[in-house]
């Protein structure tokens, strides 16, 4: 079956053990404000225009015959700037599954693998499912995800992996629903049946200054993880930057700069 990725990066060393392929797959059904990857939210294929540089000569949004064009709107191939792409690439599985295993004797001589990010890998179950049967075996595999997927889903995926980075960012519910736009519930019974499942993980809580490095949020999440491995992630200042070449707003430092005056 086919996949939509919306970027493949080799020599990753953030994303698990050793040097390692990351898959990003496109759509996520949450909203996190500090969200670095804003070209990964959306499910479908889009325009990626390059903001800087653009000379606004109009050249893009004139009519264009190319077929690969005509579902974004604008000329993918006349930018003299070359600002002009799309995020999101259609994938088949086993066409996947045999780019990345073309590495595979150099993964497993140093001990890297495949991480699948995104995005939400889980909102692509069945074909995440389906690419990691088709690796299972041969090369290490990794999962990084906000567990926001049914207990179904995410047990059959999860099972797949031989390791799973889960993210528990607000263990306050309201709080989860205001900064990521969905219920924690079900992150919560994920990461639980993770705990006790015998799948190599670790969970992972991005630390976004006065969100979710507040004392309250991380001595909560320390009662949730329990004994499994927690790793905090550095804030990311640079992370609005890729913003407005998706036509999205980045309110992450409106909100910070909202809680200091009602702080103050
Ligand atoms: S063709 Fe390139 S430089 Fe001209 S408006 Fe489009 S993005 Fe900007
Ligand atoms: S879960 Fe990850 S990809 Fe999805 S919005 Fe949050 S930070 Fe972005």
């Amino acid at each position: 079956m086919k996949g939509l990725i919306f970027d493949i990066k080799e020599f990753a060393v953030h994303d698990g053990e050793g040097i390692r392929t990351t898959v990003f797959f496109k759509g996520c059904p949450l909203r996190c404000v500090w969200c670095h990857n804003p070209e990964g939210l959306s499910p479908k294929r889009e325009l990626y225009l390059k903001q800087n540089g653009c000379l606004s000569c109009g050249l893009c949004k004139k009519p264009c015959d190319h077929p690969e064009c005509q579902e974004i709107g604008r000329c993918l191939h006349i930018c003299p700037k070359n600002l002009v792409s799309t995020a999101g690439m259609e994938w088949e599985a086993e066409a996947l599954a045999e780019k990345l295993l073309k590495h595979k004797d150099f993964f497993n001589s140093m001990g890297g693998g495949i991480t699948l990010s995104g995005g939400e890998p889980l909102l692509q179950a069945d074909f995440c499912a389906e690419l990691l049967t088709l690796l299972k075996g041969q090369v290490h595999t990794a999962i990084e995800t906000s567990g926001f997927a049914n207990a179904d889903t995410f047990q059959k995926v999860v099972g797949l992996c031989d390791f799973v980075f889960m993210d528990v960012k607000l263990a306050d519910a309201e709080q989860h629903k205001k900064y990521t736009g969905v219920d924690n519930k079900i992150i919560l019974q994920n990461a639980a049946w993770l705990k006790q499942s015998g799948i190599k993980h670790t969970f992972r809580t991005p630390l976004i200054p006065d969100i979710t490095d507040t004392e309250e949020n991380l001595n909560a999440i320390k009662t949730i993880v329990g004994d499994s491995p927690w790793e905090k992630l550095a804030y990311n200042p640079l992370a609005g930057a890729k913003y407005k070449n998706v036509f999205r707003e980045y309110l992450l430092e409106d909100i910070r700069k909202r809680l200091k005056q009602n702080d103050g």
